[in-house]
This record gives structure tokens, sequence and C-alpha cells, in this order.
């Protein structure tokens, strides 16, 4: 166990964590994270301090989450940095396990959410929800929160770990954040390192099409394939930009609509050049 400062304690092994986690003052708030930590994360670790004595925040780059050819190797990192900002919050607890403490040799056990992993991100990127309910149910066991923090960036992953939490009758209260944004409406996101400047430019078109289509159903458009059509001229005049899906579905089930009927999911995922960009909002 390492101490920064008089107050944070960072923990690096699941061992430490269980014996600590008995002196916590419940209720105990968890934000799980991949670090390089932005406003984004801040604002899930601002909420958490506001609704429980005791703060968690973790910090692990999930392996088993990346695929084959995934960025998991050059994915960002800057423990320092995440620890400093976290310290200045007021976090309790930085958890940051190790990849051979977390999944050991041998390791083979799997939680996996039906039908609604296989969509979107689950069917662009095979097996993630996979890991992320796997490394968030072995979290949430070693942590024990009251109540764990995600952001609606990630929309079908806060979506995935509610139903995971029904399912398996896990005693956590998940909440989801509003989404935090550039001053240009584009999503906070570690990955946003990934762009030059021409690219970040580009990468406003993911919210502006996401405005448009707020914008036509505020107007009184409902014919989702209307919307989604006019989403898909937008970035397709961004020379940058590849679409990887643009989608409109209910909110809860991810069913595809045909006609919004809120609470409706606008998301997309988009290629600015290499890098893959997602963001999501949801009318109604
Ligand atoms: P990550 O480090 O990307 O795994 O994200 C950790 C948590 O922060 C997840 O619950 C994300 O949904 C959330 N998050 C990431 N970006 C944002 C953002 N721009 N606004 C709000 N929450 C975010």
């Amino acid at each position: 166990m390492r101490c920064i400062e008089s107050s944070m304690k960072v923990i690096e092994t699941i061992g430490e964590m269980r014996s600590f986690r008995q002196r916590l003052t419940e209720p105990v708030g968890f934000v799980p994270t991949m670090g390089f930590l932005h406003e984004g994360h801040l604002s899930l670790v601002r909420q958490a301090k506001v609704g429980n004595p005791s703060v968690v925040v973790s910090i692990f780059v999930n392996p088993t989450q990346f695929g084959l050819r995934e960025d998991f190797s050059r994915y960002p990192r800057n423990p320092e940095r995440d620890l400093a900002l976290l310290e200045k919050e007021g976090t309790d607890i930085v958890f940051m396990p190790s990849a051979a403490d977390m999944y050991p040799d041998r390791f083979d056990s799997w939680v996996e959410v039906g039908g609604l992993s296989e969509r979107l991100e689950g069917a662009a990127r095979p097996g993630h929800f996979r890991g992320v309910t796997t490394v968030v149910a072995k979290l949430f066991n070693i942590i024990q929160p009251t109540r764990a923090y995600f952001g609606q960036k990630d929309a079908q992953q806060a979506i995935v770990i509610k139903k995971m939490v029904t399912d398996l009758n896990m005693n956590v209260e998940v909440v989801t954040l509003p989404t935090v944004r550039e001053s240009d409406g584009l999503a906070m996101s570690s990955r946003n390192t990934y762009l030059s400047l021409k690219e970040r430019q580009a990468a406003v078109v993911l919210y502006q099409a996401l405005s448009l289509a707020q914008e036509l159903w505020s107007q009184g458009e409902t014919d989702a394939g209307k919307l989604r059509r006019q989403m898909v001229d937008l970035i397709r005049r961004e020379p940058l930009a590849t679409i990887d899906y643009v989608s409109i579905a209910n909110a809860e089930t991810l069913d595809k609509l045909d006609r919004v009927q809120p609470p409706t999911l606008v998301s997309l995922a988009v290629k600015i050049d290499r890098t893959r960009l997602i963001d999501n909002v949801v009318l109604g």
C-alpha cells in the first residue's frame, strides 16, 4: 500500500483491498475506470463523493475487453497524473491491481450477459462485453460497493451492467451519469489523445450528427430511417470519418426502432482515420 498525502490510499493487490474494505464507512461509492482520467471520469468521482462517505476508484486497463487487433498495448496510461487528480477530488482509495492478480494462470470463469451484449458495440467488438462484465463482477466482489457509477458516454455498457446486476442479484445500485463534453461537443474520452489536430477537428462530426438527430426529433420527425439517413449523410461529408454503425434503438432493450418512441437511444461508432470513437444521445 502506498500513501500519497494524508488520506488517499493506493492499493495494488486484491488481498489488501479486501482487508481495507472492512474498515470503510458505509455506504461505499465505486467508480471503475481504465485510467488516463479526464473530466468525464472526475464527474463520476464527484457524484460518488456527494452520495457516499467512502469512495473507491479503480484503475485497471482490462485486457479481456480488448480484441486481438485492438489498442490494449497502446491504450494511454499515466498513473501518476491520475493519482494526483483523484487525490484532489478527495478519493479515499485507488485500487490499481495488476493483470496477473486479476487474471492468474488458469483463470477461466466468465460472466456473460446474453442478447444485449451481442448488439452494437458487441457486434463490432466480439467478446468485448464478456470482458467488461467479467471484470466489473470481479471488482464488485472485491470492493463490495453500495453504489457504482458509470457514464452515459458508454450507454450500452451501463445497460449491460444493469442487466447483469439484476439477473445475478448483485447487491449494488448502478448509477448512470451524463456524458461530459469538450466545448465543441466532442465527448471526452481517453482515446481522444490518439487524434492529430486535424482529426480532432473532424471528430466533432459525431456530436454534430447526434445534435442533428435531436433537432429533427424536436421538430417532430419520428421516422427513425429518415433520422438515420440524415445523420449518415452528414458524417459522410467528413472525409476523415468512416461509419462503423449509426443506430436508433430502444434505450432499454436496444431493439432497432422504425419509429422514435421515447426513450430512444441514438448511438454511433465512427472511425476518424484509425481512431474509433463512440457517442450517443437519448431522445425523450
Ligand atoms: P473508461 O476509463 O473509458 O473505462 O471509463 C470509465 C468510466 O467513465 C465509464 O463508466 C465511462 O462511461 C465513464 N466515462 C468515460 N468518458 C466519459 C464522459 N465523457 N462523460 C461521462 N462519463 C464518462
